[in-house]
């Protein structure tokens, strides 16, 4: 029965190849239990689902979406190609601060693989890689963003020593009730959201 709205979904895309989305049935999406936490955190800002690149300029025009930049102290923002750098002023301040212990911690740099994605990246996204999700997502709402943990200071390769001390970070800022994560295998990255503390 949970994938019956899968189910209508592709049958809908098929007869509305033109559009790539139907909103009503992404959002019928049932979230899993580990994701829905980070939906209704994302839904706490007051911004309406990230439609496509007017919706996105509407809220940058508004000064609640704001540019995220390419490098920071302790961080390094990856060429995006189905996400946008532009996030709320409470995640992107969570970002810096976090990759700022980071670089305080291990003089090194964690990188930044995708940031704020509209629907309609997202069905770019699914052409490409078919993990993606059908539902919504808080990367929808400009609260979230993901950190690779094979890519420390632009070298392709597992480090144990950074991950763990990346990690680390995160549970403090889980446990001081700023963020929410998740580690996420296929991707080989922390999906993390920032809550409106
Ligand atoms: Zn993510």
């Amino acid at each position: 029965m949970r994938f019956l709205p899968l189910f209508f979904f592709l049958l809908f895309s098929l007869f509305k190849s033109q559009n790539c989305y139907d909103l009503k049935t992404v959002l019928k999406v049932e979230p899993t239990e580990l994701y829905k936490p980070h939906l209704l955190a994302s839904q706490n800002f007051g911004i309406n689902i990230l439609e496509n690149t007017k919706t996105i300029d509407k809220y940058i025009a508004k000064g609640k979406l704001v540019k995220v930049k390419k490098k920071s102290r302790g961080y390094r923002l990856q060429t995006l190609e189905y996400s946008r750098p532009y996030l709320v002023k409470k995640s992107r301040a969570t970002l810096e601060k976090m990759a700022n212990s980071f670089a305080s911690e291990t003089k090194s740099f964690f990188v930044v693989s995708s940031v704020t994605r509209t629907l309609e990246d997202q069905c770019r996204l699914r052409k490409v890689n078919s993990n993606a999700s059908l539902g919504i997502s808080s990367h929808n709402y400009g609260t979230a963003f993901d950190i690779s943990y094979v890519r420390f200071d632009h070298k392709l390769k597992v480090n144990a020593k950074l991950e763990k001390e990346l990690e680390k970070i995160l549970l403090q800022y889980k446990n001081l009730g700023k963020i929410f994560y998740i580690k996420e295998k296929q991707q080989s990255c922390y999906h993390i959201t920032v809550r409106n503390y």
